[in-house]
């Protein structure tokens, strides 16, 4: 066996630690940043040992066979698309702006599927897929990675507010059903008439029928899909696009694309039920009974009551707790240094300051997280949902900047509401409610909010940045 063998397994399982070991350091916002960089050089050394790798069973001339002469032009190619890959992604990584991260996940989801499924393609057209286990897992993967390249496009249409609406067929779920196994029926028959002469043609067309039916199903399962389930979606796509890489990692035997892929696909199965229990919407009620997103409620009594930002700064001024609510319009404001401006103002003043941090607040996991730690917050003034939910009787204010859906207390009441049984900050519970937005607009689900009519709560309109601004200016002049 060469020597270079050895050095390529070593590398592979130094790979697979790495991987762990990051998503490991990822768990916790201290360490999230070692473990990216983790992760990071793990995939570095996962691409450069791929190029070694094909030497295990070329011509023993102790060099890989890319590097043989024969090979310059595939060489080139590959070093042309890691160069023009790796430099998108990483012009996309500094100009992409935090509120669009998943959009730019569900493009990620979107490559990695469709990449898992053209290998497959490609194993195929090549004759390469030789026993039946293999051409199983080829199947496998290129029908699950089809679904989420197409269905990531959808995502990404539906994030970016390319495409507005949810379009929902006649007996839509009927339709999923049927679609899904005429997929995998196709996927049966391919398997077995591969390496059959007799079929050659009509094997080649059956497997590109396979690929437009797979890719449909992408497209029609996620199209009526909006609404608050969109991040359980991206992510059980990023979980299906992890088991697809897997799969044709086995195709290619490739321990490094097995290895990831198994970590994504698993990482990703625990991050999806994570959140749907999160939003307390089982998967299958995500699949087949979607939230549309589109305007519902309305019928909620009472008014909304404007405040001042002086009225706000005097109430926050003498409370002796404030729970603050961030939600994705305090993102897209950008305004959490103004927040933390804010909160050590009032911890001058002897009030108590605490984030609650709704799991699915914002637009993507971890999202308020990483926003205040950007500004500085310190990670032991943020607090989980369950941690923090029972503090709210006592808090004086609930300053909740920016969110909706996330402090709706129709989740709780109304049962034919699209997010009844979502949990949600218990903002209404406070003795005194506040609430930043610029106007009278609904959620990310469409739902009308019933917090925003009570009793206890005061509306002070305006963008999240200079609304708090002025809360500032105002308690300056009260200190
Ligand atoms: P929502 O999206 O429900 O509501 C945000 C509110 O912010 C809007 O009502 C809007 O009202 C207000 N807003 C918008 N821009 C500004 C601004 N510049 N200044 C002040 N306010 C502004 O927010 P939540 O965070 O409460 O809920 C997140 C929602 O997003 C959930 O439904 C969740 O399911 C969904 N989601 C979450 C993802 C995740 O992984 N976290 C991913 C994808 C979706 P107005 O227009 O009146 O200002």
């Amino acid at each position: 066996m060469p020597v270079l063998w050895y050095v390529v397994q070593a590398a592979y399982i130094a790979v697979a630690i790495l991987f762990i070991l990051g998503l490991k350091a990822m768990s916790s916002p201290v360490t999230a940043k070692r473990g990216i960089m983790w992760a990071g050089v793990g995939m570095v050394v996962a691409v450069l040992v791929t190029f070694l790798y094909p030497s295990t069973s070329g011509p023993s001339t102790g060099w890989p066979v890319l590097f043989h002469a024969d090979k310059v032009l595939n060489l080139v190619l590959i070093l042309v698309a890691i160069g023009l890959g790796g430099g998108t992604a990483w012009w996309l990584g500094k100009v992409v702006k935090m509120t669009d991260m998943p959009q730019m996940v569900a493009v990620y989801n979107g490559m990695g599927g469709g990449a898992a499924a053209l290998i497959a393609a490609v194993e195929f057209a090549r004759g390469e897929v030789h026993t039946t286990i293999v051409a199983i897992l080829a199947v496998l993967g290129s029908l699950i990675g089809a679904v989420a390249f197409s269905g990531s496009v959808i995502a990404f249409a539906k994030l970016q507010g390319i495409m507005k609406k949810a379009h929902r067929l006649p007996a839509q779920n009927l339709v999923n059903i049927v679609v899904a196994l005429v997929a995998v029926v196709l996927g049966v028959v391919i398997v077995a008439l591969a390496g059959n002469p007799d079929f050659a043609v009509l094997w080649a067309i059956l497997l590109i029928v396979f690929f437009v039916v797979a890719a449909a199903l992408g497209v029609i399962v996620t199209s009526p899909i909006g609404g608050a389930d969109m991040p359980v979606v991206i992510s059980l796509l990023n979980a299906f696009t992890g088991l697809a890489v897997g799969f044709e990692g086995y195709v290619l035997g490739n321990p490094a694309l097995i290895i990831a892929g198994i970590v994504v696909g698993a990482s990703g199965t625990l991050l999806t039920q994570l959140m749907a229990k999160a939003m307390n919407r089982p998967i299958t009620n995500v699949i087949f009974t979607p939230i549309t997103g589109e305007a519902v409620g309305g019928s909620i009594e009472g008014t909304m009551k404007e405040t001042t930002a002086m009225d706000a700064a005097a109430a926050m001024r003498y409370a002796e707790k404030v729970i603050v609510c961030p939600g994705y319009g305090m993102a897209v404001a950008g305004a959490q240094h103004k927040v933390w401006e804010l909160t050590k103002l009032l911890e001058e003043v002897g009030t108590e300051v605490k984030f609650a941090i709704h799991p699915v607040a914002g637009r993507m996991p971890g999202h308020m997280n990483v926003l205040l730690a950007e500004a500085g917050v310190p990670y032991d003034m943020s607090f989980d949902l369950d941690e923090i939910n029972d503090e709210f009787p006592t808090a004086d204010v609930a300053l909740v900047i920016g969110a909706n859906d996330t402090v709706n207390p129709v989740a709780r009441t109304d049962k034919s509401s699209p997010i009844y049984g979502m949990p949600i900050l218990d903002a209404d519970k406070a003795q005194q409610c506040i609430v930043i937005k610029r106007g009278q607009g609904t959620g990310y689900s469409g739902v009308q909010n019933a917090l925003f009519f009570a009793e206890n709560t005061n509306m002070l309109y305006g963008s999240a940045q200079q609304a708090v601004a002025d809360i500032i200016t105002a308690l300056k002049t009260l200190m």
